[in-house]
């Protein structure tokens, strides 16, 4: 999942094609592996010793023109019979795959291992087609191949913002793409914690927002106690699969409709915010508990991190030691239980603590206790645990400066 920084904001459409495209995305496959394969033969591995005195091998990527514009070409070149514009974007995207392996082998990600492509989808620019008259028309083959679509009844034509971008073509759909700016100006950030029950946002101008996950988190029970009873009762294993399958779908479809009105709820309600979300790829709750992971699973996450993405602007944020920082004075301590408990007297709703910690990060900025009561400064009512301030438990005093979770965004009225 690839997710811009910038303001430009891109929507996708797809269009059912009927066209059997197979032969021209499987040669296409084989000229992007192809490219891979020659820059890849040659990298250049350099020992380089790390801080620690270790030895590493760095590779270094061959970025000569001579190499890239000529020798590459014009291998490639030789057998393709299809448009030459095709080569060109393939030693493109030869060169964008190796380098963003590169950025993962570097932070130890991933091995040193050739990457494979196994999709079979043409990425094409804006630049190679042309849409007249509601139609696209995307050239396969020069002077006489090319494909066409009709678009001009497409319901999204008049919901579509912005200029048309790229294509994507695969064996089924083509996908049309929109690129518009979001000029809006931006309010302000917010970051999100995730947990099985709740997402909880921290933003200094909004204070700590809720949204409550306990109907996700029961969908998900539902199927499994559902699952559960059948295997159990079943007799026949061929209906059985059948039924399990019908399950699955779904659930999917309700934890996906969920999610979908979630994501619209936070992104109208805090409009012109950048909402800063943890990355899945080097997501906490992958390698928590396996119980944890059947409440809110990757998938579930990765469908809220797309979702807003499509609605708003994202960032990603990294989750380390998130839950484990104090957002006040910054030491590392191991949470029990829903409340976060420091040295240096913080008393705090282990969420809310994650949320301070990832907005933080989404500033730049390090934890202090300056800084921490400076964030704090406009909230009253409530204490950071979560619980109403009771003055006889000394807890004004302890939490410094109350804050609100005023935004408590509940979703149990829209289905
Ligand atoms: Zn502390």
């Amino acid at each position: 999942m690839k997710i811009s920084k910038s303001l430009y904001q891109v929507r996708a459409y797809n269009i059912k094609h009927s066209y059997n495209v197979n032969d021209f995305l499987e040669a296409y496959r084989q000229l992007l592996q192809r490219a891979i394969e020659e820059i890849w033969t040659r990298i250049k591995w350099i020992e380089k010793h790390n801080c620690k005195g270790r030895r590493r091998s760095i590779p270094i990527i061959p970025k000569e023109n001579s190499f890239k514009y000529h020798y590459l070409r014009s291998l490639l070149m030789k057998d393709w019979e299809y448009s030459k514009h095709y080569v060109d974007s393939a030693i493109k995207q030869a060169y964008s795959i190796l380098k963003s392996w590169r950025r993962s082998y570097l932070k130890g990600e991933r091995k040193r291992e050739k990457p494979i492509v196994k999709k079979r989808f043409v990425r094409i620019k804006e630049t190679l087609y042309s849409f007249k008259d509601g139609r696209i028309k995307v050239s396969i083959k020069p002077y006489k191949g090319y494909l066409e679509f009709d678009i001009s009844k497409a319901w999204f034509l008049n919901r579509a913002k912005g200029e048309m971008g790229e294509l994507i073509l695969n064996e089924k759909y083509l996908t049309v793409t929109y690129r518009f700016n979001r000029n809006e100006e931006v309010k302000g950030k917010i970051a999100w914690d995730c947990n099985e029950k709740s997402l909880d946002g921290f933003s200094p101008e909004v204070g700590w927002i809720r949204a409550d996950l306990t109907k996700l988190f029961h969908i998900h029970r539902v199927y499994e106690i559902k699952r559960k009873r059948l295997q159990q009762k079943a007799s026949k294993k061929s209906s059985l699969r059948k039924i399990l399958a019908k399950y699955s779908k779904r659930e999917r479809n309700r934890s996906k409709d969920f999610i979908h009105k979630m994501t619209t709820f936070i992104t109208r309600k805090f409009k012109s915010y950048v909402h800063g979300l943890e990355d899945l790829r080097k997501n906490k709750m992958l390698n928590n508990s396996k119980k944890h992971n059947r409440n809110i699973s990757k998938i579930d996450w990765k469908t809220i991190v797309t979702f807003i993405s499509y609605k708003s602007n994202v960032t990603l944020l990294n989750p380390k030691n998130s839950t484990k920082r104090c957002s006040k004075c910054g030491m590392i301590n191991a949470p029990k239980g829903a409340l976060y408990i420091c040295k240096c007297g913080l008393r705090i709703n282990r969420q809310l603590n994650a949320a301070i910690n990832l907005y933080l990060q989404m500033e730049g900025l390090s934890p202090s206790p300056k800084l921490f009561n400076k964030l704090m400064k406009r909230w009253s009512g409530f204490t950071l645990t979560g619980e109403e301030a009771d003055e006889g438990f000394d807890e004004l005093e302890r939490s410094l400066r109350l804050m609100n979770p005023k935004s408590y965004v509940s979703l149990f009225k829209t289905t």
